[in-house]
């Protein structure tokens, strides 16, 4: 579950930034066989961790956490109404487990605003209202036959509850998760089976002209439209040249506009955490790898992520942390300065753990 649709009304640069994206496509990269879906971008999350293992474990090739950013196309205004493309738009984000925004901050006569003028906030009203008045219709649709239940099985009671506060929340033209009910908390929980748009996480990404990259009081007011999801700031036609460039001229293009690192970077990190997510690491002569996994999850678990076997085998983990692998420069070093663990079944990974696992086939 690392995907995030990318929504955002017509002309504000959603396919520029795509294309921009799909330039760094790791798949086409690392995997020169695998099927590239045409509206699915697969972007690597940056970790300076990576290189410096490489380096330690003379590995081949460094293969980062990805994340999914999927083009959701189609008009957005009048969407809930459920009108052939509208529908099809709905039924694309569902399949999502985030939701980034965009939406046009610059300025420019020759690219027509589809409401005439360039307005953040109005732009962010009018694609959270097609999201809420979604939920709300689905929400809607249930209620009375909650109700009727509710009054047969007591059992039902939390779940009428939970979807009548949605109901007040929506109503009130917030989305579910600006209000703390968020996918895959405790709140949400008795919501699931409604598959409802406005509990997945929500980032928005400001296109923005160049100045107003560096410009702290711009930046603060557009977070401020948006809190508690988080805002990202780029200039789509920017990253576009940036994916064309190498690695020294980027950093050239990249600095005479004040940044430290491409906007497209900063999505990735930013659209990792806000799914939810974290790594552990592994590294060799072969590859250093980051693996992603749930927070939370136990070491048979992440060693499930390498291979279905390696859950149901698992014996154990050697952990070393990254920062004690750093400093004693190898495993052998590591071991002998009494660094690694060996870690059991009820081991709850850490951000960090680089690991060995033990298991049986
Ligand atoms: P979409 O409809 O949201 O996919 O928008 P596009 O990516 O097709 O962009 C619409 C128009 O805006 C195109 O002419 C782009 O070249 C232009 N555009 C995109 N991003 C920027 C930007 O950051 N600055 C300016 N000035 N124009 C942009």
């Amino acid at each position: 579950s690392t995907s995030i649709g990318i929504v955002g009304l017509p002309n504000v640069g959603k396919s520029t930034l795509f294309n921009a994206l799909t330039k760094n496509d790791v798949l086409a990269a690392n995997y020169p066989f695998a099927t590239i879906e045409p509206n699915v971008g697969v972007v690597g999350v940056p970790d300076p961790r990576l290189p410096k293992l490489a380096e330690l474990f003379g590995s081949a090739r460094i293969l980062p956490a990805t994340v999914d950013f999927v083009d959701i196309a189609g008009i957005v205004r009048g969407a809930s109404e459920g009108e052939g493309l509208g529908n099809k738009f709905l039924a694309n984000i569902r399949e999502t487990d985030a939701i980034c925004q965009v939406i046009r901050a610059f300025k420019d006569d020759n690219v027509v605003h589809v409401d005439g003028k360039v307005s953040p906030k109005d732009d962010i009203e009018t694609i959270n209202t097609e999201l809420i008045l979604a939920d709300l219709q689905t929400v809607e649709k249930v209620l009375p036959r909650l109700a009727k239940e509710a009054r047969i099985k007591k059992d039902v009671a939390p779940k009428l509850a939970a979807v009548e506060e949605a109901k007040a929340i929506l109503e009130a033209g917030d989305t579910l998760f600006s209000k703390g009910i968020a996918q895959g908390t405790e709140k949400a929980a008795p919501l699931h089976d409604l598959h409802l748009l406005t509990t997945k996480p929500f980032l928005y990404v400001f296109n923005v002209d160049e100045d107003e990259l560096t410009d702290d009081t711009f930046k603060a007011e557009q977070r401020a439209l948006v809190a508690p999801a988080e805002a990202i700031f780029l200039n789509a036609k920017l990253e576009a040249d940036l994916a064309e460039l190498d690695d020294e001229e980027a950093l050239e293009l990249l600095q005479s506009v004040g940044q430290d690192e491409p906007g497209l970077a900063t999505l990735a990190r930013v659209g990792f955490e806000t799914l939810g997510l974290q790594t552990y690491l592994t590294a060799g002569p072969k590859e250093t790898r980051a693996w992603t996994i749930d927070k939370g999850a136990t070491a048979p678990q992440a060693a499930g992520v390498i291979h279905t076997d390696f859950e149901r085998g698992f014996i154990k983990a050697e952990i070393i942390s990254f920062d004690d692998l750093v400093t004693t420069g190898s495993i052998a070093d590591a071991r002998a300065a009494g660094k690694a663990r060996m870690e059991g079944k009820d081991y709850v990974m850490r951000d960090g753990d680089v690991v060995e696992f033990r298991f049986n086939v």
